[in-house]
């Protein structure tokens, strides 16, 4: 909901339940979907962006031109599936596009069987579809429950968990420092997994200090472990190491290298780390500047100014590297953080690969990883 595109639409509803929203609407009929368009600007939705089929509708979800922060929630009509299954399967595969956008379902006549693939695919609520009151409400409650940083189903909980695996001292940092600052300044519980003490970049002692350092100025906990820098495999070992931390952190989501890269050490913390996070709901992949042109992000984490400035200073904090590493520049750094704010349309912002989400019902807030 960004200003530019609040004073294009919503500017004159301030007070309206759907203030600025941007909805994307799936809808086969024209004149219904016009009607509900209506219904939905009437109530201070600043856009509404009406596709008429499933493939349609995936494509709105997966378009990488459309910045990921351009819906705030989706509404359906049950219609465009073939059946219950199918509806379920539409929903599975939305939710992996597009994993931070509630959907709201609209059926004719809501049955009992609809309602349970719509749970079994996490849907936020169904509506009847000619209700428009109801879902002016369903919509408003959708975004509501989507900004509670905690989420639905996260409520009962004190706070929610992250671990962050890297190979080397200083790669979680470049790759997601300002997001782990982000969420433990949200009041996660950031875990920070090095597997090696860098020794093939200098120093251990030296850079086992730094680490810490930095981990401390993101407000992460720091766990080490002692594999070989430069010749790590994915085997049982390296699973089991990461394993440990992920006994240790339960962590509800779990950042690592992406695959797309060109040090052999990340390719195989990316690929243990895949096996060893096999039971957690959401894992993500961050950028290196070893990473090729074939790392497809699909997530961007905003990050503000603070956050920016707490990711400079962790990496600084590795200061035997900061002037040896072309890629520690403070202005390269910074600019990247800017350059990918493009697509969440904030300042700044850090990219993630999605691989998997297998986040419960009513689990969707804007603001996590
Ligand atoms: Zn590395």
């Amino acid at each position: 909901m960004s200003e530019m595109r609040r004073l294009d639409g919503g500017g004159a509803h301030a007070d309206a339940a759907l203030e600025g929203a941007d909805i994307l609407l799936g809808e086969g009929d024209p004149v219904i979907a016009a009607r509900m368009a209506e219904a939905l600007r009437a109530q201070g939705a600043a856009s509404v962006h009406i596709v008429g089929s499933p493939a349609a509708l995936l494509r709105a979800g997966a378009d990488p031109a459309a910045p990921v922060g351009l819906w705030d929630v989706a509404v359906w009509h049950t219609g465009l599936s073939r059946d219950e299954d199918d509806l379920t399967e539409l929903l599975d595969r939305w939710r992996l596009q597009r994993p931070g956008v509630p959907v709201v379902l609209l059926d004719d006549a809501p049955s009992a069987r609809l309602a349970v693939a719509a749970l079994r695919g996490r849907a936020a609520d169904l509506v009847e579809r000619s209700d428009d009151t109801g879902l002016v409400a369903a919509v408003a409650r959708a975004l509501t429950d989507r900004s509670d940083p905690l989420g639905v189903e996260g409520a009962g909980q004190t706070s929610l968990s992250m671990l962050v695996v890297g190979a080397h001292p200083d790669d979680v940092e470049i790759g997601v420092g300002g997001t782990i600052h982000r969420r433990a300044h949200a009041g996660w519980d950031v875990t920070v997994l090095t597997l090696s003490g860098g020794g093939g970049g200098g120093d251990p002692v030296r850079r086992r200090k730094e680490a810490h350092r930095a981990a401390e100025v993101l407000g992460a906990r720091l766990l080490m472990e002692n594999l070989p820098d430069g010749s790590m495999v994915d085997d049982r070992s390296t699973v089991q190491a990461v394993e440990r931390a992920v006994d240790l952190a339960s962590p509800d989501v779990v950042l690592v290298h992406s695959e797309s890269d060109t040090h052999q050490d990340h390719r195989a913390v990316h690929r243990a780390t895949l096996v060893a996070s096999r039971k957690v709901p959401r894992l993500g992949c961050y950028q290196s500047p070893s990473a090729t042109t074939a790392y497809r992000p699909n997530r961007f984490i905003e990050l503000n100014e603070a956050d920016v400035a707490a990711k400079l200073a962790a990496i600084g904090a590795h200061d035997s590297q900061a002037s040896t590493r072309w890629y520690l520049d403070q202005d390269l750094l910074r600019s990247t953080a800017r350059y990918w704010g493009r697509f969440s349309q904030t300042r700044y912002a850090e990219p993630l690969e999605l691989v998997h989400d297998r986040t419960p019902l009513g689990y969707y807030h804007a603001d996590y990883a």
